[in-house]
């Protein structure tokens, strides 16, 4: 299965038909699925819009921007008409166009709350960028307001769909390499605060957590997809240089300690000063797997390390945008299970409040709640 995900397929892959049929009764038309893409920055101009080229069924029918110039630009590339261009004050009227089934929020951190909730209140689907929110409250409203509004919400974990890292769900739950000890991820990269993007994700209002909120995140959601368990406990500790001008705010390093039911350990690293680097390691009983890099966009690699011999598992690359978009537009059409829910970005949004909390104890330990479960191991999209 690579682009393609079948319903004989999902069911064949474990997915409950409950599951299916559940997702199935919010079907309410055939055909491609609109998609209205709001705040057009760098993630949305460099890897969304473009990847509506690659998509299946997810179209890309408006924008929304406070740019008229740009929108106007990005509309006439993609041969939207300038009725397909919407702004924040006017975002509402949505409501009224039966193009849009799905709203993808590119916003800054501290925006997701907002306009989510505002286009579930217009009755459309939410495909929100992650972190979720900036925090716990919003992202509980995010989830009620689905509720409410019986509209899908899903979280954009691009590495929930992606080929590498499904491929490595798939190999610790077969347990070839022995049962899982040690996870380790390493979600590091320089940032500039002269760069309009990195300047809301430096400010601790509106990222909710620098490097943490922004790249961390995907070693604590790693953590939890590869071993596919809660924490119980988490330490952490964090080394920030409050005289430099990016971290009057935010942390910068921080390095935590997940405790597993299972017994498995999971080490954490994030820094928004430091080397790029998204990388994570399994590390089992018999056999170890590395993926280095494992969540780029595009160029990552995966290891099977056994005694000292090294071989590389062979990932087909995709376009993680555009399949996440598919998978998306799958579930509104009732084809797909929903895997990333509002949940899941709830469940670690928690745990980055966790470790913040571990780090503002000094390092104590801060217990986290284990009961938390996924309705859908993101594992179902192995091919
Ligand atoms: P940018 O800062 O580059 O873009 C955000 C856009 O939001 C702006 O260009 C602007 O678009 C709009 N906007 C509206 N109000 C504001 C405001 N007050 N301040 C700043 N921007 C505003 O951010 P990114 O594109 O890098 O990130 C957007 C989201 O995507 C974040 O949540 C981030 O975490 C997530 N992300 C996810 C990635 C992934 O791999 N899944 C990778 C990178 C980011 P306009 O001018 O059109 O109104």
């Amino acid at each position: 299965m690579n682009d393609g995900i079948s319903r004989r397929g999902l069911i064949g892959l474990g997915v409950g038909a409950a599951a299916l049929s559940a997702a199935g009764r919010t079907q309410a038309r055939d055909g491609p699925v609109g998609f209205a893409v709001v705040g057009l920055g760098k993630l949305a101009q460099g890897q969304i819009v473009p990847g509506f080229r690659n998509c299946r069924n997810a179209r890309l029918t408006a924008l929304v921007s406070g740019h008229p110039d740009k929108a106007g630009r990005i509309a006439s590339e993609h041969h939207l008409p300038s009725g397909a261009i919407y702004d924040y004050d006017n975002f509402d009227r949505i409501a009224a166009d039966p193009k849009i089934e799905v709203v993808y929020i590119v916003l800054p951190n501290f925006m997701h709350a907002e306009y989510t909730i505002r286009a579930l209140k217009a009755g459309k689907h939410v495909l929100c960028e992650k972190p979720m929110a900036t925090s716990l409250a919003d992202a509980e409203a995010m989830i009620s307001a689905a509720k409410s509004a019986n509209r899908k919400l899903m979280i954009a974990y691009r590495c929930h769909y992606e080929p590498l890292n499904l491929e490595a769900m798939r190999r610790v739950r077969s347990g070839s390499l022995g049962k899982p000890r040690l996870v380790i991820t390493k979600m590091v990269r320089q940032s500039d605060q002269s760069d309009p993007s990195d300047a809301w994700r430096l400010d601790m209002r509106q990222s909710g957590g620098g490097a943490l909120a922004d790249m961390g995140i995907y070693g604590v959601n790693g953590a939890r997809y590869l071993l596919n368990e809660e924490p119980v406990e988490v330490r952490a500790t964090a080394r920030t240089d409050r005289s430099d001008p990016r971290f009057k705010t935010v942390e910068d390093l921080i390095a935590w300690e997940f405790r597993f039911p299972s017994g498995a350990i999971a080490q954490g690293s994030t820094s928004f000063d430091a080397a790029d680097e998204m990388a994570f390691e399994v590390i089992g009983q018999h056999k170890r797997l590395v993926a280095d890099p494992g969540c780029f966009y595009g160029g990552n690699h995966l290891y099977l390390w056994q005694g000292g011999s090294r071989t590389e598992i062979p990932i087909h690359e995709i376009d993680q945008f555009a399949r996440e978009m598919d998978w998306m537009a799958d579930v509104v059409r009732g084809r797909a299970p929903l895997v990333s829910p509002g949940e899941e970005g709830l469940q670690d949004m928690r745990l980055m409040h966790a470790i913040l909390e571990s780090v503002a104890r000094h390092g104590a330990a801060v217990s986290t709640d284990g009961r938390y479960r996924r309705a859908v191991d993101p594992a179902v999209a192995v091919s």
